[in-house]
């Protein structure tokens, strides 16, 4: 998908000027804390690469936090420290609009206005909603409930028209969608576009974790993951505790290749030379394999990849000038457009200044 096509615009009054218009693309990013490689590979990467492809709109997403009744202290470091990891991995405020959702009112409002016209047995419907209530049967919050019309606040609030989400996402999208057009509807306008999910066309990215089982995750523990953040001796400790088998190498010729050795060459095709990843399936098949000096090779090019990343980590978040200007800076452009849509929405609504 081009994300560029263009626009004319009067240069002066005898010609018009072909200007590139770029898409609009709004994403989401939950402030929970220190990121890992699965959010690197799976997210980041993406994000660094949209920033230059689209009119890019990235937000910490603190208010949607709220539904888990974070404690003040908790909140705060955590967005900070989103903020700071992904300006540290890549993401430049001079390319992308990146802020806070708190930052901006707008989305409050915005929130409230699309409240108005969303029925209460739509969001009971939704899959994620359902989900919750048994996940959470104690905190079944309106905050919860109204997620998606939240969501839309945020895409609709920049007119965006493209959403990088996963599968899991699709109906809360396609909940936007709804209440754009119910919009456009109710007040007879073609205001709100109607956003798209958006990936690049590669396969999505499932970065394994280091116990073994499914893909890398926080919920999977402390040694699960590899943080972006995480020193050289930090990360050869994880390394080397990674879950294997007990014989090295194939039980039965032409058996597969168990799950976490797996994961282990997957990894190591994140980071090794092609020749390294070979060089350790084929000794998995001719059983010469030693998972220790597998773990311990994984572990060197691991540190080697994760340096520059650690140390710009630790930098941004020792230098809260950089952070702190980031931020205002994204403030001040998110508000830019969100102001725009917000004043026109309220004048469609009806709104209008009589004094
Ligand atoms: P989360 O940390 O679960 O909020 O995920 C944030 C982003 O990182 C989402 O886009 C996920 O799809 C992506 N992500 C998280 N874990 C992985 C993983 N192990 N492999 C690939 N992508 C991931």
């Amino acid at each position: 998908m081009s994300s560029i096509t263009s626009l004319q615009v009067f240069a002066n009054e005898h010609f018009f000027v072909d200007l590139p218009y770029m898409k609009k693309v709004v994403s989401g990013i939950r402030p929970t804390g220190k990121l890992h490689l699965g959010n690197y590979f799976g997210a980041v990467k993406n994000f660094i690469r949209m920033q230059d492809e689209f009119e890019s709109y990235f937000f910490i997403a603190d208010y949607h936090s709220l539904t888990t009744h974070p404690t003040p202290a908790d909140l705060h470091e955590s967005v900070k420290r989103v903020f700071a990891e992904y300006i540290a991995l890549g993401l430049d405020p001079e390319k992308c609009t990146l802020y806070l959702q708190s930052d901006l009112p707008q989305t409050a409002e915005l929130y409230m206005f699309f409240n108005m016209n969303a029925y209460l047995g739509e969001l009971q419907r939704l899959t994620s909603f359902k989900d919750k209530i048994r996940s959470q049967p104690d905190n079944v919050n309106a905050g919860l409930l109204t997620y998606p019309t939240l969501m839309a606040a945020d895409i609709l609030l920049h007119k965006g028209e493209l959403v990088p989400v996963g599968k899991d996402q699709e109906q809360h999208l396609e909940m936007t969608r709804t209440f754009g057009n119910r919009f456009n509807r109710l007040y007879n306008v073609e205001y709100f576009p109607e956003p798209q999910a958006f990936n690049y066309n590669e396969e999505l990215v499932k970065v394994p974790g280091l116990t073994g089982g499914g893909k890398m995750s926080k919920s999977a523990g402390e040694y699960d993951n590899i943080y972006m953040s995480d020193t050289d001796e930090v990360i050869r400790k994880k390394i080397m505790k990674a879950v294997t088998v007990t014989v090295d190498g194939p039980t039965e010729i032409g058996s597969d290749i168990p799950a976490p050795i797996q994961n282990l060459l997957e990894l190591m095709h994140l980071v090794c030379t092609p020749d390294v990843v070979n060089h350790y399936r084929s000794a998995y098949y001719d059983g010469s394999i030693r998972f220790g000096d597998m773990k311990k090779q994984l572990a060197e090019d691991m540190c080697v990849f994760m340096k520059p990343f650690s140390d710009r980590i630790a930098e941004a978040m020792s230098n809260d000038t950089l952070i702190s200007k980031a931020a205002r800076q994204g403030a001040e452009k998110a508000a830019a457009s969100a102001d725009t849509v917000i004043k026109e929405v309220r004048e469609i609504i009806g709104f209008k200044k009589f004094y």
